[in-house]
């Protein structure tokens, strides 16, 4: 079967060699007219896989009234209609699984395994939309005056936007247009530039399974794509997950443009070891959640606070980290490389500065060899102890394979740390002490909390959060929280007339 990557993507190209992502507008996968384009490129390999187009205001404007067109109608569509679509495209998800990843791996640069986990958490999602009818009902009373009645009724929005980071193209996209789309609403979706290939494949799926013309739209681009969105009147909800700086400037904007906004942004998450916790478990936790997926996950375990005695415990994470094999995603390594080479310098110019400030260096992941992939962003395995919070590596979210290493005397200190850190998104605590995790599950100030559990990412049951300058908004992209953030609420108080009973008194005096 054909797709998106091998069709109709080479029209209007810079150059034919090099497949070009569609806008998709109104039910067509449409060439965009964009005088500037910018290129996909495998990280490890430096190869052009693609090229994506940034929109034009005529585009983005094309693909709102698609949206906008299109709600009318499907806020119609029977619950039932809409769930079987979503039942339809979680199988086509599952059916083309190896495809998906080998793409996404393939673009992103993370491995396969953890290729198909990006996958398979968007998934879950997509299971969980097909049945929200459950979660969107309203409520009734009954003679709240004599015979009057009031209830709810939980209505779409309207057209809604979402924009999608890099790290998770297949995740994240399926946290919010599924959840939009079943809710009722239309969808603009603005996947990262930096890798929309599975973003768009998945889209293509997407229409396979069912889905109507012009409820699901896609335009791509940057910055100014962005502000189009967050301006547009006809545009009642933007999800954004990216971040710090984008997503307050994001929230900003859409928020003075009188729509709902929800933003899910940076992170520095900690991990705070106990002495007494299991050695073995946790010191391989620590090493898979710092270092996984390259450290670019907003997840990942950037800081590990050891307690207590647990500070002799380096020599070992050392050792462990130095065990990580790097290489192409393809070769399902321990860690891939990072985004681009842009991304690189930053990681390396944030390990000069460590450096510069005082901490100690046990493992320098710059420059590793990667036999056969000369080309590639690698940056290996770094660790750093005697990091102080004033330092930058501790201050700023340096978003790959660096783990800062402190050291604190009590539980409390190590709480006290967490919470005066800027970002508040995940964290996770490593005891068999049953009151020190129940105290720091209470005490601390973040939004997702681990225990023994080092990337405690919620399945859709419950919703993604986060707290501080990690979330902007109080509604989570996915799970319950997503089915208030996309739909509103409308009261209705309502009296029958009965024939018999009426007396044909009219009533002068305001009352129900
Ligand atoms: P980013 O903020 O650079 O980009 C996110 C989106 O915003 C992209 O679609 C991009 O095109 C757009 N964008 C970029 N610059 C813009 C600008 N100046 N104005 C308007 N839009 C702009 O983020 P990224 O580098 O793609 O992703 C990594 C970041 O995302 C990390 O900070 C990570 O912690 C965060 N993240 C957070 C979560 C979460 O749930 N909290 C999940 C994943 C990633």
């Amino acid at each position: 079967m054909q797709t998106l990557l091998d069709s109709n993507t080479r029209h209007g190209t810079p150059s034919a060699d090099v497949p070009t992502m569609p806008l998709l507008i109104g039910g067509r996968f449409v060439a965009s007219e964009s005088l500037e384009w910018r290129e996909v490129v495998n990280p490890a390999t430096q190869a052009v896989l693609a090229r994506v187009p940034m929109a034009t205001d005529k585009e983005v404007d094309a693909a709102v009234a698609a949206a906008r067109a299109a709600f009318a109608t499907w806020k119609k569509t029977p619950l039932g209609a809409r769930a079987r679509i979503f039942l339809k495209y979680q199988q086509l998800i599952r059916e083309h699984m190896a495809e998906l990843a080998a793409l996404l791996s393939a673009e992103q640069g993370k491995t396969l395994a953890d290729a198909e986990g990006d996958i398979f958490r968007g998934l879950e999602v997509v299971e969980h939309a097909a049945n929200i009818g459950s979660l969107q009902l309203g409520e009734f009373a009954e003679n709240v005056a004599g015979g009057v009645d009031t209830y709810t009724v939980i209505q779409p929005l309207g057209v809604c936007a979402g924009i999608t980071p890099f790290n998770f193209p297949a995740m994240i996209p399926l946290w919010m247009f599924p959840m939009a789309i079943a809710c009722g609403n239309t969808f603009v979706l603005k996947p990262s530039e930096q890798d929309p290939m599975v973003t768009m494949r998945l889209v293509e799926l997407a229409m396979q399974a069912g889905v109507p013309a012009g409820v699901l739209n896609v335009v791509h681009g940057g910055e100014s794509v962005v502000n189009a969105l967050c301006d547009h009147p006809s545009v009642k909800a933007v999800s954004f997950v990216g971040s710090t700086r984008v997503g307050t400037h994001v929230y900003q904007r859409a928020s003075l443009a009188g729509k709902r906004v929800q933003c899910m942004m940076g992170a520095k998450n900690h991990a705070v070891v106990l002495p007494d916790a299991n050695r073995e478990q946790t010191l391989n936790q620590l090493v898979g959640a710092a270092f996984g997926a390259a450290g670019q996950r907003c997840m990942a375990l950037s800081v590990a606070v050891l307690v207590g005695e647990a500070q002799a415990w380096i020599p070992e994470l050392v050792a462990r980290a130095r065990t990580l094999k790097i290489g192409a995603g393809c070769d399902n390594p321990d860690l891939g490389p990072v985004i681009s080479g842009a991304a690189r310098s930053r990681i390396h110019a944030l390990i000069e500065a460590g450096v510069a400030e005082g901490a100690t260096l046990e493992l320098d992941g710059r420059h590793p060899e990667v036999a056969g992939y000369p080309d590639g962003n690698f940056v290996g395995p770094t660790l750093f102890s005697g990091v102080r919070d004033t330092m930058r590596i501790y201050r700023e979210e340096i978003f790959g394979p660096v783990l800062c290493v402190m050291g604190a005397d009590t539980l409390d200190e190590a709480i006290k740390l967490v919470n005066a850190n800027p970002n508040g998104n995940g964290t996770a605590i490593f005891t068999q002490s049953g009151a020190a995790a129940r105290r720091f599950q209470e005490e601390i100030d973040v939004g997702q909390v681990g225990i023994n559990v080092p990337i405690p990412v919620p399945v859709p049951l419950f919703s993604f959060t986060g707290s501080r300058a990690s979330k902007l908004g109080d509604l989570g992209p996915y799970g319950k929280q997503a089915v208030l953030f996309y739909t509103q609420t409308k009261t209705v108080t309502s009296r029958w007339f009965d024939d018999d009973a009426s007396s044909g008194r009219i009533h002068t005096t305001i009352s129900l």
